[in-house]
Order: C-alpha cells, then structure tokens, then sequence
C-alpha cells in the first residue's frame, strides 16, 4: 500500500440488552420459537402506538456518554421508509437529523502510537426481524422477534488509515460495552454488526477516492479480511488506471472475496420524516448527570490505574483491560499474591496464547485465579521450575483441573535433591569432555550449555539453580 492512502469509516449496530423491546412491552429475547415476542406494535397493526422505553434511553445514553458523545437537550424520532418483508410496519423508527448524540472519540493504539478516532453521531434505532430460508422448500419464513428490538448506530469519522485501526477500534467499541454491561457484543450472534466505508488514493491527491461500503461481515477478525481484500482490490485496480466503482459489497467468508451487490438496492431513498407516533424527547441535564455518576470504571481509568498503582507498562495495562473479565481475572490475582508484573506476563504471555490458538474467549477460560495462583505458589516452592510450569499451565487451560493435581498425576516434581543432580551434572561432563576442556581454558559460555544437558536430561525437571551449581562444582573437580 506504499503508494497509496487508506480511508475507512465505520458504522456500528449495537443490540441493547434491555428487558423489552424498543417502543413496545414484548420481551426484548432471543432464541425463542418464531413469532412468539411480538404484539400488535411491534407488528405495526393499524392503530397501535409505540412508547419510548426508558431503560432503551438510559442504555443509549449510558453508552453515549462512554464515548465522550454530546448527548442532546433534544432528540426526535423518524420514520425510515423502505420494503422488505421483515419488516412489517414498511419503515424503521431510526433518528436522522436529531439523533442521541453528536461527536465523541474513541482512542486506540496504532503503530505503537495512541491515535484517537473521531465519533461522528450516535443514533437509536428499532431492529427488523429476520428471514429464514429453506432451500429445499423454495420458500422463505418470517421471524418477527427481533422486530422492534432496540438498536444503537455508532457512526466514525473517517479516521481511519488501515485495516488493522478499523480492527482496533472495534476492539475498543467493544470493550467500552462490554464494561458498561448493556450488549453482550456478540459478533457471530449479531448483538453487534458493522458495515465499513473504504476508498483509497494516490499519496499526491488531496481529495478522497471512490468510497466502497462493504457489508456481511460476521466477526472482528472478518472486517479485517475484508477491509485488506478491498484495499488490496482497490489498489491494483488504481494501478491498472481501472475505474472503482462506487458501490456495495458484500463479504464473502468462505471464498475471502468480496462480491459486488446488486446496484438496484444501492439508491436507496428513504424517504425520512419524523414519527408522527412519537413525540420528541428531552433529556434534561440532570438525567444525564445520573447515569453519568452511575458509569463504571471505564477501559482508559482502568488502564491509569494499572499502569499508576500496579507498575504495569502502558502495553501491558492496555492488552489487559481490552478484555473485562481478563481486568477482572487479573485484579482478583493481585489480591491474593501482590506480583502485579508477574501475574500480567503470564495472562498476556502463556494464557493468552493458548487462548488465541485455541479461538477461545478469556470469559470461558478453563482456571480461576485461585489456581493460577496455586501454580505460582508451587514455583515458588521449588515444586516445579519455571519451564515445568508452563506445562502444567497449559494442562490446567485444557482440562480445569488444579495445578496439584496435575504435577501428582503427571509425576513433574522438581528435582531439589543436590546428590541426583551433582551425579547428573558429572554425567553430563564426563560425556562433553571437549565442552568441559572449553570451559576450564575460559570460555565461560560453555557452562550455559552443560547446564542445559543437564536440564534436558532430567526431562527439565531439575532445579535450575541447584543444576547451574552442580556443573560449576562438576567442573571444578576437573581443573588441573
Ligand atoms: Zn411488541
């Protein structure tokens, strides 16, 4: 991408976790048989009128708030007109020209460097239901459950340079929510769903290129893909002095492509006007004073504190508050053992590798801190090295049983007896004798090697310390 430049801006659908619906009392639940959360409102029978839900405002503005978003003394609410077939009423209650919030940020770190990426507005808006195809039948079904679920739409500034920023701003998005418990954030399920604009240029050009607004991306790492497929597609075309038409794409996961939409369901007009239904909403100061007392501990204070009250390195502070429940995870650890940098190199370290191998979440972790800390207390008991810990870490990521557990069955206590290990380290020298000639004429590095026979010998079980003595001592005896 070395010749040209990237712009991206994304939009964010939220599923808010509230009790019931948007502008109705149906359960605001998912999962349950087709069409059994739905009423006359939601349906949008002739007469039926919609009332705001106060936990739905309180959400969004909670949300708003988190994102340095100006909320508005004033919001309306407007009707946006389309077919489609989940949608019964024939248009979605969304906001247009007076939404939530206006402005706000997000801060990320990028190329090792903080980057802050501007918040256009953030919106309220009702969801549609769902169709369900069945091929064999040639026919389609309705679900209206998810009609008239509550909705928020986070919109960004194209501030975003690459794939890799869009990545870790959803990132970002992600974690805010997640602290502030009002939307399970689930991308596969669908509680949180973004659609992205890209266009690139030339370095010379000043003016933005043709925009490409991707869409059907069903994970975090899937925006990614198709955020590089399309500047990859982009560039070569620019290169080959092709065209880029401005149009809609859609993600293709299984073939990693993405495939232009038909171009009729492109122009759209929506025919906005505000819901005659609904009256417009002012929010007083003093109610977004409330829920503003009531925020939680946000990922940055998080982070501040980290890095003021446990030592920890901005990097290290930030991988860890990225994910509540591993903040969560690793607070709980420093109560009960105070080795802050410790504890954070093995979550960030050992932990989260596995977990990454393993496409696990840190939320269905397998241990607890109570057992990791049993582990640590085993190290430092000489019961097992450093390197045995590792195993027995990653048995305890699989299985969940106790790090005591595991050593008893698996026979991994670490040799501590000086006798077995001085008789291995004079085994070891006696079978490297030019190593051991080495040594005794000043190279002093050879040792590090004995002693890593000897390790590797005692199946990494022996005392490194005792281990490191042993040759020394092994060695000694041999000098003229
Ligand atoms: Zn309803």
């Amino acid at each position: 991408m070395s010749h040209y430049l990237t712009t991206i801006g994304l939009e964010i659908h939220l599923r808010l976790l509230t009790k019931t619906k948007a502008f109705c009392g149906c359960s605001n639940c998912f999962g349950g048989e087709p069409n059994t959360f739905v009423c006359p409102v939601c349906l949008g029978f002739p007469g039926s009128l919609p009332v705001l839900n106060s936990q739905y405002l309180r959400y969004a503005i909670k949300v708003a708030l988190a994102l340095s978003s100006n909320v508005s003394g004033m919001m309306k609410f407007d009707r946006k007109n389309y077919f489609y077939p989940d949608l019964p009423k024939n248009y979605q209650i969304s906001q247009y020209d007076m939404p939530l919030s206006l402005g706000g940020y997000v801060d990320i770190i990028s190329d090792n460097k903080p980057k802050r990426i501007a918040i256009t507005r953030v919106h309220m808006e009702e969801d549609a239901g769902k169709l369900v195809h069945n091929k064999r039948a040639l026919s389609s079904y309705v679900d209206f459950n998810r009609t008239g679920t509550p909705l928020l739409e986070i919109v960004s500034e194209p501030d975003i340079s690459s794939p890799e920023e869009a990545y870790r701003y959803l990132i970002a998005i992600k974690s805010i929510i997640e602290y502030l418990d009002v939307s399970d954030c689930n991308m596969e399920e669908g509680s949180l769903r973004c659609d992205a604009n890209i266009s690139i240029r030339p370095k010379s050009q000043k003016e933005l290129g043709v925009k490409v607004e991707l869409k059907n991306m069903n994970s975090f790492k899937g925006v990614r893909d198709a955020l590089i497929y399309e500047e990859k597609r982009q560039a070569k075309a620019l290169s080959a002095d092709e065209p880029i038409a401005q149009q809609t794409r859609l993600w293709n996961e299984e073939k990693q492509v993405s495939e232009p939409m038909r171009t009729k369901e492109e122009a759209h007009d929506y025919r906005y006007f505000p819901d005659p239904d609904l009256p417009t909403v002012s929010i007083d100061a003093t109610l977004i004073e409330e829920i503003s007392s009531e925020l939680p501990e946000m990922p940055e204070q998080k982070k501040e504190r980290f890095i003021r009250d446990c030592g920890l390195s901005k990097y290290d502070a930030s991988v860890l508050v990225s994910d509540k429940v591993m903040a969560c995870f690793f607070e709980c650890c420093i109560k009960l053992y105070p080795k802050p940098k410790m504890i954070v190199n093995w979550l960030t370290g050992d932990i989260l590798k596995y977990l990454n191998a393993n496409n696990i979440e840190f939320n269905s972790v397998k241990t607890t801190p109570q057992r990791l800390i049993s582990m640590f207390e085993l190290m430092d008991n000489k019961t097992i090295s450093g390197k045995m810990a590792k195993e027995v870490l990653h048995e305890m990521l699989a299985t969940g049983d106790s790090a005591d557990d595991i050593v008893k069955k698996k026979g991994l206590l670490q040799i501590s007896d000086k006798s077995v290990i001085e008789k291995l380290a004079d085994d070891i020298i006696n079978e490297n004798p030019k190593v051991a000639d080495d040594y005794l004429s000043g190279k002093t590095n050879a040792l590090g090697f004995l002693v890593g026979q000897l390790m590797k010998k005692s199946k990494g079980r022996a005392d490194p310390q005792l281990a490191n003595s042993a040759i020394k001592k092994g060695l000694g005896k041999k000098r003229p």
